[in-house]
């Protein structure tokens, strides 16, 4: 479904390469996990599927669906079933959260040719999705993620992504800022979502959260590139024994 090849990218503003060849692909209905040392160029990968500015893409290709993305602007990914939940979320004051999804839904299915969410069936949905994240109805009301703590901030990201329903979901570490609890929550409505038709990217630095989200498969990023891929036991590996024994190995 998610098809990177040899994915190389710089900063725009100065000759930094980050990504230096990143081979992936997540099968739908696969939860593939990358893990990676600080600085390794686990979040510019994520932004560069989302289509966020700053990077230059200067060899490589990103399909989902065979359909090219990187030429995308961001909402037409959006629109081909693409959602990323941010590492640091941004606040969006005077933009009523409820407003905001709404919108996003909406738009969302007007790109799938689909019929719009009234707003019965709509306060209905949000209420119960909020209510499984622990998301009460005054935060539903603020502004997008305005004055929400860190971890009501991710909980809020992974309530826009039960809304939106998205076929290629990527989480940069939502577990980052979040009590054990709070985790719990975060990955019950991550495993809800598990489908046959959807994929999953979860970005992580610490195998803790993939205790939660068992996934089928563990990268290791470093330096730009994926260095080692196998099971769920290579997190646990990493977990006992740090990265540095698998950087050096590669190297
Ligand atoms: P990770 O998410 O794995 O911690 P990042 O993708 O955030 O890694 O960063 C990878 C490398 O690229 C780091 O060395 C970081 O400092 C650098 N980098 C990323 N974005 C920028 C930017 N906009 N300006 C300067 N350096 C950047
Ligand atoms: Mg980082
Ligand atoms: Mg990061």
């Amino acid at each position: 479904m998610l098809e990177i090849k040899n994915l190389h990218v710089k900063l725009e503003e100065e000759d930094k390469a980050i990504l230096k060849g990143v081979d992936l692909t997540v099968e739908a209905g696969k939860v593939h996990a990358v893990m990676g040392p600080n600085g390794s160029g686990k979040s510019t990968l994520s932004y560069v599927l989302a289509g966020r500015e700053g990077y230059e893409v200067t060899e490589g290709t990103a399909t989902l669906d065979g359909e090219d993305i990187l030429g995308m602007e961001p909402e037409e990914r959006a629109a081909a079933g693409l959602f990323l939940a941010f590492q640091y979320p941004v606040e969006i004051p005077g933009v009523g959260n409820m407003t905001f999804l709404r919108t996003a839904v909406n738009a969302q299915r007007k790109a799938r040719g689909e019929e719009e969410m009234n707003s019965t069936e709509f306060l209905k949905t949000i209420r119960a999705r909020a209510k499984e994240l622990d998301i009460d109805a005054e935060m539903l009301k603020r502004g997008v993620n305005s004055g929400f703590s860190g971890g009501e901030k991710k909980r809020n990201e992974i309530l826009q992504m039960a809304m939106l329903e998205p076929r290629m979901c990527i989480l940069d570490e939502t577990d980052s800022g979040l009590d054990v609890d709070a985790m719990k929550l975060v990955a019950q409505g991550v495993n809800k979502l598990r489908d046959a038709g959807r994929g999953f990217l979860v970005i992580t630095h610490y195998q803790r959260l993939l205790d939660h989200i068992v996934p089928d498969v563990v990268h290791i990023m470093a330096g730009g590139r994926i260095v080692k891929s196998g099971g769920p036991e290579l997190a646990l590996e990493v977990e006992k024994n740090g990265y540095a024994d698998i950087v050096e190995e590669v190297a």
